[in-house]
């Protein structure tokens, strides 16, 4: 849909409609939100490419049964509930777009398309999105587009899995590999006859550990060789592979690492003592000699897969030994780190609605859920204080382990004194103790995922104007996790430097001496005049924004949910907005 040159009117009766009614209009440009009644109606039905209507479907279908024509000259038309739970594409949903109108406005109020049409295809799946979403290696891609025929054409696809796997709704379990359309195996082949002509797509998981062992100065080519002849033998694709295992002092040995590096696979190391604990298995003085460990490429492999079973028993050729195990099938968890932006409805991004959604679990500062409650309804809910922020990234971490998907949920944006960055210290402090491995490392299964949000610093200089035009610096005012010495050190040549500063966490629980404090240190360096714009709870019901100065800013009462900026030398105040210059002169006649 052409939104930009198209004008949508949104109707409302209710007062509760009014505002919903309003939201709606503000992200179309050119819509307005208009207090209904059946007497206006016959003019606007021209006048709008699209109406929305905020109220019962009835009230609509008789006002509108009279102006209907045709497809052609008629609008779109969508109905929304006033709880903003459903939108319903009324009417020329295709060529009209009432159905793109729809869905649009559903995304954005975090409410239901409801398109009924029955050639409508709407929601399919996308297959290599899917796969990479569940790790799985697409083998053939010239596969891809005709099997992706087949799934808008027929609107389901069948397939076969030896995996545990959750399947979009569209894709039908099969039993029998000869029917499926795709076919999830680490085995190269199938007992079926693939001579029927049918396009079928190998979606490959990534599980297999191989464990190498080789004598120095192997090439790469003699490994990928009794590599690629090993998994032949044992019927298993190489691209199930996920890891290379072997011992400490093979880990850098070129041929290997040349290898991993062209696989574009990771290779995991273990020494000599951890490889020795492992049981059962067969010992070879001659490694022992060489390694200090009495085998290599077996043990190796099911440390690193976790399983005390091989999939290929260790096999010697020449230089090189090889051994395979499975990893444990653990179904992958999802961490999503989501910026909900600086509050309210629509200043939150579509992707992060879309992981709130998706979410088994949502957990978060209560004060930031409450902004968002349409997303939050059915879904385990965890709020814990604002002080315990790790408990809440390690109750998060785990979860998502267990195999939920997790929404964490920080205000503004998560990577700006927030969670995102807590989240991946603890991960690589873990990995530092060995004992469990780090963000998307092969072994993880954990996805972590960081959805940007609006921070406080985009949402309050919008609120001013345009104060950060220019270089600009940020700074927590909080001495919880930095030293004081260094806030006042960094404030100092932030304003020396003339940089346009802005202040975080101005006032922290239980002290108040931290903004004035910081005023005072920027004063040595900055004008009594120099503009300092004071938002409050930007974009938040009851936000409070307020344009002064250095030298009258001490006075005024700041809180927690206020975010500080200061200008530069150039910045100057037109007309209610504090604006930075972008460093050179605007030119009338340029
Ligand atoms: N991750 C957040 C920042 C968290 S630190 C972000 O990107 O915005 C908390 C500080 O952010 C508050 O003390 C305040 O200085 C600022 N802040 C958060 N929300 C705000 C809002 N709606 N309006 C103004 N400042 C806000």
């Amino acid at each position: 849909m052409e939104k930009e040159n198209k004008v949508t009117a949104v109707f409302y009766i209710t007062d509760k409609a009014h505002s919903l009614a309003e939201d709606i209009a503000y992200m179309y440009v050119g819509a307005k939100a208009i207090k209904f009644s059946t007497e206006l109606l016959p003019a606007m039905w021209h006048q709008y490419s699209g109406l929305v209507f905020i109220m019962s479907s009835g009230i609509v279908v008789r006002a509108i049964a009279q102006l209907i024509k045709d497809r052609k000259s008629d609008p779109a038309v969508v109905v929304v509930d006033e709880n903003s739970e459903f939108v319903i594409s009324l009417l020329n949903g295709h060529l009209g777009g009432a159905n793109d109108l729809a869905r649009e406005i559903a995304s954005l109020l975090g409410a239901r398309p409801v398109i009924a049409l029955a050639a409508e295809l709407s929601n399919l799946p996308s297959i290599d999105l899917w796969a990479a979403e569940k790790a799985l290696v697409i083998e053939d891609w010239d596969q891809l587009p005709k099997v992706a025929a087949r799934l808008r054409n027929d609107g389901v696809l069948r397939v076969y899995a030896e995996n545990e796997i959750e399947l979009p709704e569209v894709f039908l379990r099969e039993a029998d590999p000869a029917n499926a359309d795709i076919l999830i195996t680490s085995k190269q082949l199938l007992e079926f006859s693939e001579d029927d002509g049918r396009a079928r797509l190998y979606l490959r998981p990534r599980q297999l550990v191989v464990g190498i062992d080789c004598n120095s100065g192997v090439n790469e080519a003699e490994i990928e060789e009794a590599v690629s002849r090993v998994f032949e033998e044992h019927n298993l694709s190489r691209l199930s592979i996920c890891l290379i295992a072997t011992i400490d002092k093979k880990a850098n040995e070129r041929g290997l690492v040349r290898f991993a590096e062209k696989c574009g696979l990771e290779i995991r190391s273990f020494r000599a003592e951890e490889i020795n604990k492992i049981k059962g298995i067969e010992r070879s003085e001659s490694v022992f000699q060489a390694t200090g460990a009495y085998a290599v490429a077996a043990p190796s492999a099911m440390m690193a897969a976790d399983t005390d079973r091989l999939v290929i028993p260790k096999t010697k050729s020449g230089n090189i030994t090889v051994a395979a195990a499975q990893k444990k099938d653990r179904s992958a968890g999802k961490l999503y780190i989501v910026g909900i932006g600086p509050g309210g409805n629509m200043h939150i991004t579509q992707r992060a609605r879309a992981a709130i959604k998706e979410s088994d679990v949502v957990i978060g500062y209560e004060t930031y859920l409450n902004l968002v409650p349409d997303l939050i309804t059915v879904k385990e809910i965890i709020t814990t204080g604002m002080t315990q922020e790790s408990d809440r990234c390690k109750k998060a971490i785990e979860l998502a382990r267990s195999g939920k998907t997790v929404s964490l949920i920080s205000g503004g944006d998560p990577g700006l004194y927030a969670m995102a960055g807590l989240v991946f210290e603890i991960l690589s402090s873990e990995n530092r103790g060995n004992e469990v491995q780090g963000v998307n490392a092969p072994e993880e299964n954990l996805l972590v995922e960081v959805i940007p949000g609006i921070s406080a610093l985009n949402a309050s200089a919008a609120r001013l104007g345009a104060p950060l035009m220019h270089d600009f610096v940020s700074i927590s005012l909080s001495d919880k996790l930095t030293p004081w010495e260094t806030i006042e050190k960094r404030l100092d040549a932030a304003a020396m430097a003339d940089f346009v500063i802005v202040l975080y966490n101005p006032k922290s629980e239980g002290k108040n001496d931290q903004f004035s404090r910081a005023i005072e240190i920027i004063n040595k360096y900055k004008k009594p005049e120099t503009p300092v714009g004071v938002v409050k709870g930007a974009m938040r019901p009851g936000e409070d924004i307020i344009i002064t100065d250095l030298e009258k800013v001490g006075g005024l009462p700041i809180d927690m949910q206020t975010t500080v900026i200061v200008g530069n030398s150039g910045t100057f105040v037109w007309n209610g907005h504090m604006i930075t210059p972008r460093g050179y002169e605007f030119k009338l006649d340029a």
